[in-house]
């Protein structure tokens, strides 16, 4: 199975600065064997990002997504609207979707059932906070945030799972957990996943790790028998760290 590293841009660069960075990174693609690269821009750049990145192994994701399909939702993008574009993945669930803007359990679960209806591949976030750690409650709220967001899901109808671990205290303070710690996440994300969606779902599951990921650390991750990407916000926005990153995490899979 290959690798799965995401950009998360979060409210960063505008169109043009976007198919900079695209032209710049698809020069390199051919170096990506083995890795699927996800770009996620903000959605005024996803036009730009879709056609030069058309035809392209790099893939574009959205950063959000309503669950309806239209109607009066002042501000909400739909999941038809992001296919117009060529966009493939959607991240659901962010912790500063979450922390931030509000969303619960009950609407996460509903953006991940509507980009599975739609044909767009979720990449669903779950983390706990340092609060929630410190408690020892990280489980808990893994399984909580998961068996929600997987309430009423068709096993069947999911042929692409992608589930960030992303621990909030982690997320852009530079300080990433051990590799023991996401290790010990993605091996019960992993777990919880297959006794919930069965071993077909699980088999096909690709766990990211996500918080503070560099060139210099994402070896450790990428190497764990659970973890098989990672989701990254700052790392990702210079072409040049990003695809030292890319380079690494290759790098310490196939040797
Ligand atoms: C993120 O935005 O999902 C993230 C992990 O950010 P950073 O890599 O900056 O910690």
């Amino acid at each position: 199975m290959n690798l799965i590293i995401a950009a998360n841009w979060k409210m960063h660069k505008t169109a043009a600065e976007t198919a900079a960075f695209c032209r710049e990174l698809q020069k390199e693609e051919s170096n990506f064997e083995g890795v699927d690269v996800i770009i996620c821009p903000p959605f005024t750049a996803l036009p730009t990002a879709g056609e030069i990145l058309q035809g392209s192994k790099i893939k574009v994701g959205a950063q959000n997504i309503h669950w309806e399909e239209k109607g009066a939702f002042t501000g909400e993008i739909a999941a038809s609207m992001l296919l117009e574009y060529g966009v493939e993945y959607v991240i659901i669930g962010h912790s500063e979707r979450r922390h931030i803007f509000g969303e619960n359990d009950m609407q996460i679960n509903r953006k991940v059932k509507a980009a599975f209806n739609k044909g767009l591949k979720p990449i669903l976030c779950v983390g706990e906070t340092e609060d929630e750690r410190h408690n020892g409650a990280t489980e808990l709220v893994l399984q909580r945030q998961l068996v929600s967001a997987f309430e009423g899901l068709n096993p069947e109808a999911i042929n692409n799972l992608v589930i960030a671990y992303e621990p909030v205290w982690a997320i852009g303070t530079g300080r990433a957990a051990t590799a023991e710690d996401a290790g010990n996440a993605g091996d019960y994300i992993h777990d919880l996943v297959r006794e919930k969606l069965g071993v077909e779902v699980a088999s096909r599951l690709r766990i990211q790790y996500g918080g503070s990921v560099k060139p210099d650390n994402i070896g450790s991750f990428v190497t764990l028998p659970s973890v098989a990407g990672a989701l990254v916000g700052g790392a990702s926005l210079a072409t040049g760290t990003f695809i030292n990153l890319i380079t690494a995490a290759r790098k310490a899979v196939l040797h």
